[in-house]
Order: structure tokens, then C-alpha cells, then sequence
């Protein structure tokens, strides 16, 4: 039966236990921890530290084309007749500018 167990090897158990317990919230708390610390001190992990994010509506280009696909439909001569411009137009979500200012990072004081 379990009268040879003492109390104090009981509570060796329950020491061990905890112990076992303690390590492995250490290990997660570390882990939180630098990659807390990754977050604030280092790496944007929104825009990998570049203080900016590519537009998604003309994926950084600043400018839409329109048309989709069809636009590939030559258009050559009316190209040339309006001076060569093309049909895209400038993108209004980013302003043309085809980035913004990071979120993430302007956030920061
Ligand atoms: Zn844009
Ligand atoms: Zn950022």
C-alpha cells in the first residue's frame, strides 16, 4: 500500500511536479517575451521595418490600370493621340504614391 510513502516524499512529488510545471511555463514565458521584445525592439512585423506597406490596391505601382485584361487589346494609336498616356490612372487609395505610411510604426511615439 502507500504507507511507506512519507510526507516528505510526497511533497517531493509535489515539488517535482511543480518544478516540471515551472519549466515549462519558463520556457513559454521566454519564448513570449522575445518575441515581444523582437516586436518592440527590432523588425516591424508589419512592414519588416521599411515604415512602409505597399498599397493592395495597385500593389505598390500607384497607378490602376483599367480595363483588366482587356487593356492588353491594342490601343496603340489612341495611346499616341492622347500624348502616349496610358490607361491607367492614378491609384486614389494610396494617392498614387503606391505605399503608405506604416501603421505599425507611425503608431510608435
Ligand atoms: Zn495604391
Ligand atoms: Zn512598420
Amino acid at each position: 500500500m502507500f504507507e511507506h510513502i512519507t510526507a516528505s516524499e510526497v511533497a517531493g512529488y509535489a515539488v517535482g511536479a511543480l518544478l516540471l510545471s515551472a519549466t515549462v511555463s519558463a520556457t513559454k514565458i521566454d519564448s513570449f517575451i522575445s518575441t515581444s521584445q523582437r516586436s518592440s525592439l527590432g523588425m516591424c512585423k508589419r512592414c519588416g521595418d521599411l515604415k512602409l506597406v505597399a498599397c493592395a490596391k495597385c500593389k505598390g505601382s500607384g497607378l490602376i490600370k483599367e480595363g483588366g485584361p482587356f487593356n492588353l487589346i491594342p490601343v496603340i494609336d489612341e495611346n499616341r493621340a492622347f500624348g502616349a498616356k496610358s490607361k491607367s490612372s492614378s491609384c486614389t487609395n494610396c494617392r498614387a504614391r503606391g505605399h503608405f505610411s506604416c501603421p505599425e510604426c507611425s503608431k510608435l511615439p
